[in-house]
């Protein structure tokens, strides 16, 4: 059986993973608020544990792990949005029913595009108050939280392992906190397991009466209910980890001492974009449904290529989503499926795939292995290895169907197509070499075979070295317009000069060409054919 090991966020170290019950693996990871779509950020934790859940049905069978991720539809924040939105005097429950039941399939229709297969459980809190009122009855019952004024409160000082996951002290954390001295607190570092609501909005009758849950009881409660007093692996991003997740783990082990709660926590890194922490004012800042619709005038980018780039970074280390990553994404996706199409995948993923998502996931390694196979041409175990990830799938695969290229520009391919076919019929062969090597030039590779002619964007068909020279000679020649022109064109055709400051050597890297570029090379090429004629 291949051995997984993990990194443990409680010991600060890689470990060996070994489930309580191998018939019955158990993963609890923190679910969206639900009051608006999920942006790029939000999706990483799905991804990453989407990853983790594959990987733990491909070891101990599917039929032997359970996922739980939970819906938070009970929130000040959600409170906050549906009084915006109804306004003073309006219906705020309908509309909270509304926007968590709108949102929550929002969330898992962009989750699904992104081929994130759906945890085995997704409870709501709002389905669990009954048992977090109990836990909290349980927890004041034995000494570990107090009520007043309508509010129920844990005692952090009374749990005496507070701090150890996220690894600070209590004195540290009221030092470096800003943290919230109301007069129903024992000590400023209690935390809120219930509070009182008013008469407009979302409240349960409990033993200190109307009022909410706190944020942190809910998945204590829910992961008690679902996975049990001790269960494998409890995951989620690592801005969860202060306060969420080092509250969980007290409110959980207080009042269930006889389990100990998560064997495992699991962290994954924030996401930047473009080098940069995603932001409304920086204008970086997208949802995942604004990622695969297209926005702000940009094309929208396929689920499966969102989940490729996810997967291209370690989950431990930040992320940056960069357009770049996404088109040579799309590209090499582009090449992969054509290589596995009408392909039957091989019985199990190849080993080297296997063993790096065993490796505390590392998922940059399984890809650089899904690229040797390819690399092999082993299209059979390329299938098989890539739908341990979750690529390469049916389910993702309606983007890279026909051509996926726009209708002009398979309008242009298709007119030279039947140009040369006319030319090489009437034996016009001066005529047929002028579109193979227009095509070269566009950036336009064709494939004949006995079943048809295909035709794709390949960066590699266009010879890169008149771009080198005419960059070369404007540098050279400190035309600073013309180097400019020069690089754009270049930037065009899919040719980047990475280091300006040496460009007489050119130092380049390549991707796709553009597809303006490709149709403005093949629009000069009829023209030309035209003039023949
Ligand atoms: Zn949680």
């Amino acid at each position: 059986m291949t051995k997984i090991k993990l990194h443990n966020t409680l010991t600060r170290r890689k470990e060996d993973f070994a489930p309580i019950e191998p018939d019955n693996v158990r993963m609890y990871v923190c679910g969206p608020t639900v009051y608006d779509r999920a942006h790029l950020g939000n999706a990483r934790p799905v991804v990453v544990f989407d990853v983790l859940y594959r990987l733990l049905r491909h070891v101990y069978g599917p039929d032997h792990v359970t996922y739980v991720r939970n819906f938070t539809d009970v929130d000040d924040k959600i409170n906050a949005r549906a009084l915006e939105n109804v306004g003073e005097g309006g219906d705020v429950n309908a509309e909270i029913a509304r926007l968590t039941g709108m949102t929550t399939q929002w969330f898992l229709d962009d989750m699904q595009a992104l081929g994130a297969l759906d945890p085995s459980q997704m409870p709501r809190a709002t389905q669990y108050i009954p048992q977090m009122i109990a836990m909290i009855e349980k927890l004041i019952a034995e000494g570990y939280a107090y009520a007043k004024d309508g509010h129920a409160l844990f005692r952090v000082r009374k749990y005496a392992e507070y701090g150890k996951l996220s690894g600070r002290s209590v004195d540290d954390m009221i030092a470096g906190a800003r943290v919230e001295v109301a007069p129903y607190k024992e000590d400023p570092m209690d935390f809120v397991l219930w509070k009182p609501s008013s008469d407009d909005l979302p409240g349960w009758d409990s033993p200190w009466g109307r009022g909410r849950p706190g944020w942190h009881i809910e998945c204590s409660a829910m992961s008690y209910e679902l996975l049990g007093a001790e269960f494998d692996i409890h995951g989620g991003g690592n801005d969860l980890m202060f306060p969420h997740h080092e509250n969980e783990m007290a409110q959980s082990c207080c009042a269930h001492p006889e389990g100990g709660f998560a064997k495992f926590w699991l962290h994954n890194e924030m996401l930047q974009v473009e080098g940069k922490k995603m932001s409304k004012s920086l204008g970086n800042f997208f949802t995942v449904h604004d990622l695969l619709e297209g926005h702000d005038g940009q094309p929208g980018v396929p689920g499966e290529v969102i989940r490729f780039v996810f997967l291209s970074t370690h989950y431990r280390k930040p992320m940056d989503w960069t357009a770049e990553k996404a088109r040579e994404a799309e590209a090499t996706l582009r090449k992969w499926r054509g290589l596995v199409a009408g392909i039957e995948p091989a019985p199990s993923p190849a080993p080297e795939v296997t063993h790096a998502l065993a490796d505390d996931l590392n998922t940059a390694g399984a890809i650089a292995a899904l690229h040797k196979l390819a690399a092999e041409g082993d299209a059979a175990g390329l299938k098989a290895s890539a739908a341990l990830v979750g690529l390469l799938g049916d389910d993702l695969g309606d983007w890279a169907n026909a051509s996926g290229y726009d209708d002009d520009l398979v309008d242009l391919v298709a007119q030279l197509l039947a140009a040369r076919a006319e030319a090489r019929k009437n034996k016009e062969w001066s005529k047929a070499d002028l579109i193979r090597d227009g095509f070269k030039e566009a950036g336009i590779k064709v494939k004949d075979s006995p079943e048809g002619t295909t035709w794709s964007i390949e960066r590699d068909e266009i010879d890169s070295l008149p771009f080198f020279h005419s960059v070369r000679h404007a540098f050279q020649a400190g035309d600073q317009r013309k180097l400019e022109e020069a690089l754009e064109v270049a930037r065009q055709a899919g040719i980047v000069f990475s280091d300006r400051q040496s460009l007489d050597v050119a130092p380049a890297w390549r991707s796709e060409p553009e597809p303006e570029y490709v149709k403005s090379k093949l629009v000069s090429l009829i023209h030309e054919l035209n003039e023949i004629r």
